[in-house]
């Protein structure tokens, strides 16, 4: 998983190296997934079945999600604009191990509002790993992001989450951008997690787009989401998606 982690991480810094005003979407997904096939790997979203009923596969290697838009937004000919904040969403998987994880930046020059919404979501997702540890619980990672997302003025997002992940993407668990301290699954070493903070400038509340992917802000605002993959060990939690 740690190596799978490396290549997500790679792609990722591939990517915001290439941001810029006048860039696709679609010609970031293409460098995302160089990274992780030249390295070994396979992204691990696309084919990914539709929730939406009709709603088609994934069809490709990343999630790039501008402004509004939260999560799942579907690579194509977009063209980034200053002042857009864009989130993209890597996950690959190497010899059967998947790793999965997420940044938002801006293009160009951004407003001080969204830059502080981009601060907040990274250290909501930075203060919710430092309760990945032994003696805590899962409701203890969950009611960090969310604390901290409203004591800034944020909403997170409830109808998506973090989940358990290791030779699938998605296995044994959700982890909640919500919840109450104390509760939940007992956490112990070795257990593996993608913590995803989704946050938005507003009320929080999400619909999906007609393309049965893309979740946007109900009412518009901007959103941002960090992510990581992580152990938990007897120490200090591992981020497995880091360089
Ligand atoms: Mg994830």
């Amino acid at each position: 998983m740690r190596q799978a982690g490396q290549l997500v991480a790679k792609a990722l810094v591939a990517v915001h190296e290439a941001v810029r005003a006048g860039v696709t979407t679609a010609e970031l997904d293409a460098i995302a997934e160089e990274v992780i096939v030249s390295g070994g790997g396979r992204p691990s979203f696309r084919g990914v079945p539709g929730i939406v009923p009709g709603a088609p596969p994934y069809p490709a290697a990343t999630c790039i999600s501008v402004n509004e838009e939260v999560v799942h937004g579907i690579p194509g000919d977009r063209v980034l604009q200053e002042g857009d904040i864009v989130s993209v969403d890597v996950g690959a998987v190497l010899d059967g191990w998947h790793a999965d994880a997420a940044i938002t930046f801006g293009v160009g020059q951004i407003s001080a509002r969204a830059q502080r919404l981009i601060e907040v979501t990274r250290t909501a997702l930075m203060l919710a790993i430092g309760k990945a540890r032994p003696g805590y619980r899962l409701g203890d990672i969950s009611a960090a992001i969310q604390a901290y997302a409203e004591e800034h003025g944020f909403a997170v997002v409830r109808e998506y989450t973090g989940h358990g992940i290791g030779r699938e993407m998605w296995e044994g668990f959700q982890v909640p951008n919500f919840g109450v301290p104390g509760t939940g699954l007992k956490l112990r070493p070795g257990m593996t997690m993608a913590v995803e903070p989704m946050l938005i400038d507003g009320s929080g509340d999400t619909t999906v787009r007609p393309n049965g992917w893309t979740v946007v802000a109900s009412d518009g605002g901007l959103a941002a989401h960090f992510e990581h993959t992580i152990a938990v060990t007897e120490g200090e939690p591992l981020i497995l998606t880091e360089l």
